[in-house]
């Protein structure tokens, strides 16, 4: 052993009690940070810092940890913390935490049941989310790294379903056995044509349905001419939660449409599944077990670590019809095929644990508790706002988003000097709805609270003033 591993091997408990008071600090600072710091001024090498050679001889872990500290720490957002409003954030529980950094510890590999338990952790995980989005016992679940992937898991057991309509196998004989393919969605998620892309249907197969008028959620009477319009058997693409406006297909009046059409119904609640947790909200969700596949992430409003998602099926037989990896010494399919026949990976980290913490640490009532106040904090921003004559809100907060712009010329430049201006104190980001240059706070994070709402608030209204 190289003596700069053995010296570090011979100090871990001490290495590791550095390490924990590093991370003890940066949490302890998140909240006066720079929410996002400052890129560097320009460089000749552009905007990112000067690039140090790789090492030749060793510095070990402590060596490691300090260049990490002086370089790089203090050049990451605080993202982890209660003002990062950005796209669809969630932070990290403690439990949450707790599990991740014993992930890497124990650093399995929890493809197979050859090995440990980890496998039945995951299921056993599963099951608990399954309870927490009201889905019944015909839905299994894997993990995977984010909603995309999650997206693309399901549109292949999609494209599979397809084939198995039309007598092929797009797994075994290409997605061109099954000639063109719709997949019908009234506001999907820029992911599902990249899975689309992925998964050699194309970008071109999504079909946009109209939406109800001034809403993002699908028109269920043009979803049912669509289909009536399509030869053959196709898909549907449900959203539960977009992330402009956060809103909802009807989920119920979609799946309702099988009485008369022929189509797989993979619903996109990457974050709107939450809904399920809030009884004042859970009618938004309702119907979600209906889905053939759905895609629900896990380091948005679960507060588990990048990078986390499940994967729901009702058809795990097609599931591992896609992604089966037929090995000798990996075994046969059997009932309970192994987690490595069931997704696009091999080879993944327990990624489930962060997840099992944070579940079996805060439970149904914890959890809950989290999504009702960043919902009352969507809910507070958006009334300053609206009470702001700077602002106008472009929907109203149907759930944890709110969406809005200037009231007076709304350029995207007006709006990026307004980021500018408030980014070490709250960051938010852009956007486009319904034609309009426009901004997004999306509430998500365990830590967020009602005194965030007012700093972001004040902040707004200041950068609003001074670019008038
Ligand atoms: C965030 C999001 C995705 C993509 O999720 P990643 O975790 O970034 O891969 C897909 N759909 C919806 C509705 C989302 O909010």
């Amino acid at each position: 052993m190289h003596p700069a591993l053995a010296a570090d091997l011979a100090r871990l408990p001490e290495l590791l009690a550095a390490t924990h008071r590093t991370a003890a600090e940066t949490l302890a600072t998140l909240d006066a940070r720079p929410v996002v710091p400052r890129a560097e001024p320009e460089g000749p090498e552009g905007p990112e810092p000067h690039h140090e050679p790789l090492p030749d001889r060793p510095a070990g872990a402590d060596g490691a940890l300090a260049a990490f500290q002086h370089r790089w720490a203090p050049r990451l957002s605080a993202s982890a913390g209660p003002r990062y409003l950005g796209f669809v954030t969630g932070g990290a529980t403690p439990a949450a935490l707790a599990g991740d950094w014993l992930t890497a510890v124990h650093d399995q590999n929890s493809n197979s049941a050859l090995d440990g338990a980890g496998q039945a952790l995951e299921r056993e995980t599963v099951g608990w989310l399954r309870e927490l989005f009201h889905l019944g016992p015909a839905h299994t679940g894997t993990f995977v790294s984010g909603a995309t992937m999650s997206n693309t898991t399901g549109l292949a057991i999609a494209r599979e379903w397809l084939g198995e309509r039309l007598g092929v196998s797009p797994a075994e004989d290409g997605a061109a056995a099954l000639g063109p393919v719709r997949v019908l969605s009234g506001a999907p998620h820029s992911s599902i044509a990249k899975a689309l892309s992925v998964l050699g249907l194309g970008r071109s197969s999504l079909v946009a349905v109209p939406t109800l008028p001034g809403r993002e959620a699908v028109d269920p009477a043009a979803l049912d001419r669509a289909l009536a319009d399509t030869p053959g058997p196709a898909v549907v693409v449900a959203n539960a939660g977009t992330v402009n406006t956060v809103d909802f297909d009807d989920l119920r009046a979609v799946a309702a449409l099988k009485e008369h059409h022929d189509f797989w119904l993979h619903t996109d609640a990457a974050f709107g599944a939450f809904a399920a947790l809030s009884p004042a909200r859970a009618h938004l969700a309702a119907g979600l077990d209906a889905s053939d596949s759905l895609c629900v992430d896990l380091h948005k409003w679960l507060n588990v670590p990048y990078d986390s998602a499940v994967q729901f099926t009702r058809r795990r037989d097609l599931q591992a019809r896609v992604f089966q990896n037929a090995a000798a010494y990996l075994g046969p399919l059997g009932d309970h095929p192994d987690l490595v026949h069931l997704t696009p990976e091999n080879s993944h980290r327990l990624r489930a644990l962060a997840a099992w913490f944070t579940l079996r640490a805060y439970g149904r009532e914890g959890h809950r508790e989290i999504v009702e106040r960043d919902i009352a904090c969507a809910e507070a921003l958006g009334a300053a706002l609206d009470r702001d004559p700077a602002f106008r809100l472009l929907a109203p907060v149907r759930l944890n988003v709110v969406c809005f712009t200037l009231a007076a010329e709304p350029t995207a430049a007006r709006l990026t000097a307004i980021r500018e201006a408030i980014r070490s104190e709250v960051f938010v980001t852009p956007t486009v709805y319904a034609g309009t240059p426009a901004l997004r706070a999306a509430f998500s994070n365990w830590r967020t609270t009602q005194s965030d709402v007012r700093r972001a608030a004040e902040a707004l209204r200041t950068a609003a003033r001074e670019i008038a």
